[in-house]
């Protein structure tokens, strides 16, 4: 008989808004840039870069954020998250929204210095995205009760100052688009989440900082970011 090693990781999960059921989370992908910030030609609709992190950097926004090692540049960037709830490949703009399965705010958690120096000599940028804990994220409302969100507030703010703050309708690639475009270039599957990109205003954290951030009728979180441990 076939038996594993040691005991598989268990399944990393969101809870469900206003349900006792979790969502199982397969993989994270993520969208560089989606809204204009002042840096790049009006109108412009680059190619969309996709990244990941793993599911296992996925946590619940709540409570205390841990101090990432290795970084003096800990950035927040909020996003909407798109919970993929129906296997699909090379699937149709105008099909794309049949595989959500709901919706939710979360933190693209960021070490932006370990994401420049690695832009600087042409590097992947996993160890500035890929960290433990690097995607806190609300949990997730269905689209059966909820629907698909058209527009709405997406805004974070650092110790009860604003910081980001735009509107879902401002997104450069709609949640079709994205769900399109990057089922050519994997097969999406149930439980996988892909973090939409973030408005202007992406700034450091302090040790001790509250962090409150959502999004109009998604989701809204507080937490606070932890003391950094000593190497
Ligand atoms: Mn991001």
């Amino acid at each position: 008989m076939n038996h594993f090693v040691f005991e598989p990781l268990r399944t990393c999960s969101l809870p469900v808004a206003d349900s006792d059921a979790r969502f199982p989370v397969a993989r994270v992908f993520c969208l560089g840039r989606n809204y204009h910030w002042g840096d790049s030609p009006n109108g412009a609709r680059e190619v969309p870069a996709f990244f990941m992190k793993p599911a296992t950097s996925v946590i619940d926004a709540t409570g205390e954020l841990g101090f990432p090692s290795q970084t003096d540049q800990f950035c927040h960037e909020i996003e909407l998250v798109v919970a993929i709830g129906k296997d699909g490949f090379q699937i149709s703009e105008a099909q794309a929204l049949e595989h959500v399965w709901g919706y939710a705010a979360g933190l693209d958690l960021t070490r932006r210095d370990l994401q420049m120096a690695a832009k600087a000599v042409g590097n992947p940028w996993e160890p500035a995205k890929a960290f433990d804990g690097s995607a806190p994220i609300t949990p997730i409302r269905s689209v059966q009760v909820h629907g698909h969100p058209r527009q709405g507030a997406i805004w974070l703010s650092v110790n009860g100052v604003e910081r980001q703050r735009s509107d879902l309708e401002s997104q450069i690639w709609s949640v079709a688009e994205i769900v399109s475009q990057l089922s050519h270039s994997v097969g999406l599957r149930a439980g996988d989440l892909v973090m939409t990109g973030t408005p202007p205003g992406v700034a450091s954290l302090q040790e001790g900082d509250v962090i409150q951030g959502g999004i109009d009728g998604i989701g809204t979180f507080e937490v606070r970011v932890g003391s950094r441990r000593a190497a």
